[in-house]
């Protein structure tokens, strides 16, 4: 019978450091292994060259490094690309290198699936399969660092992939934990952005990490009514506790709270919206990221012309509110935000890539 191994890739640095003394070596070599794991993109303990010959082969014996297995990648014609990668238990997630100037940036899957439902997203109607372990959403940022050659870049990360980061939030802030230490890849929080569609409990919780990211709320609607219709967990958490606990949340001076406001025409991108959407902000030291739909089959929202998107955007800025509209990138290898989905989650034998779509990340 097969013994139960360890998983390195779960673990923090102070718990490889316990992992490697329960083994009987120094604690320090525990540091070490992060170094390799995520500074060098090494996994192998054969090739964790500082490490004594003994231990590198106990390592081998009874530990493994999970690491998500890239099934497939491909490049859109301005040089995002998608990466469609395997979990251990055969499960598929994608996550999206968006090579934006000055800034590099990953999208980040935490869940497979969605429980949170939304109307416009097809991850949503997946329903959730299930959460990503913490080494799962770090090991995301540790292939894709690697396989981009951006290791000992910097470069930022949005979870804004498959699933909502903060349903999954003890998995989501350990994987910050490990992204952000200085002797793996040194991911400060700041260049992190968490997207959610407002759980409140996890938002006040939020506000008091240490290492707290940069928040994005999917706000999408300006009426409780329409919101509710669009985001179903309105219905729990609604617009006004929604923005207080936006209010209350700790921004550091020179930060923002982003709202993502994804545009489906004829729903949520009239003048009336755009006059609410100031009312609502205020107060807020937030900005506005405008996100006309990506249209996809099974989604049954139209994009507004460009048109109706500028006359919106001009509202906004014309009382204040900063406001962006964001470039849809990917678009022809369906890697643009909103969509990324994976056939159903389910066990995959091979590259079951369904070429649908999801979500509010236009
Ligand atoms: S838009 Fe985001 S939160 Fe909503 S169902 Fe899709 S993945 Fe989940």
């Amino acid at each position: 019978m097969d013994r139960p191994q360890t998983n390195l890739a779960e673990l923090t640095a102070a718990e490889l450091e316990a992992a490697v003394a329960a083994l009987g070596a120094p604690a320090f070599h525990g540091r070490q292994i992060l170094t390799w794991m995520y500074a060098r993109g090494v996994t192998r303990f054969a090739d964790m060259t500082d490490l004594p010959a003994a231990l590198r082969a106990r390592l081998a014996d009874c530990c493994t490094i999970a690491t998500p297995a890239l099934d497939s990648r491909q490049t859109s014609s301005d040089g995002t690309t998608k990466f469609l990668l395997r979990l251990a238990d055969g499960r598929q997630i994608e996550a999206v290198y968006i090579p934006d100037t000055p800034a590099q940036t990953f999208c980040i899957s935490t869940q497979v699936g969605c429980a949170m439902a939304c109307a416009f997203c097809l991850t949503g109607k997946m329903g959730l399969v299930r959460h990503l372990t913490a080494g799962e959403i770090a090991g995301q940022v540790r292939v894709l660092a690697h396989e981009t050659g951006l290791a000992a870049a910097t470069f930022n990360i949005v979870l804004m992939g498959m699933g909502e980061p903060l349903h999954n939030y003890d998995a989501t802030m350990k994987a910050l934990g490990i992204l952000a230490d200085s002797r793996g890849l040194g991911l400060h929080p700041k260049r992190v952005t968490l997207s959610t569609v407002g759980l409140l409990p996890a938002i006040e919780k939020l506000a008091t990490e240490p290492l707290m990211p940069n928040l994005a709320i999917s706000l999408h609607a300006t009426t409780d009514e329409a919101r509710s219709a669009l985001v179903p967990i309105n219905k729990r958490y609604d617009l006004t506790a929604l923005l207080d606990a936006c209010r209350r949340f700790p921004v550091s001076r020179r930060a923002r709270i982003t709202f993502e406001y994804v545009m489906l025409a004829g729903v949520n991108d009239s003048r009336d919206d755009a006059r609410r959407l100031v009312r609502l902000l205020h107060g807020i030291r937030g900005k506005v990221n405008l996100l006309p739909l990506n249209e996809a089959p099974g989604i049954p929202f139209r994009r507004p012309d460009e048109a109706r998107v500028d006359a919106f955007a001009r509202v906004l800025a014309e009382h204040g509110v900063r406001v962006s509209v964001r470039k849809s990138r990917g678009r022809d290898i369906r890697a643009a935000c909103g969509q990324l989905i994976v056939e159903g989650g389910r066990k995959s034998p091979g590259q079951r890539l369904a070429d649908q779509l999801h979500s509010s990340r236009a």
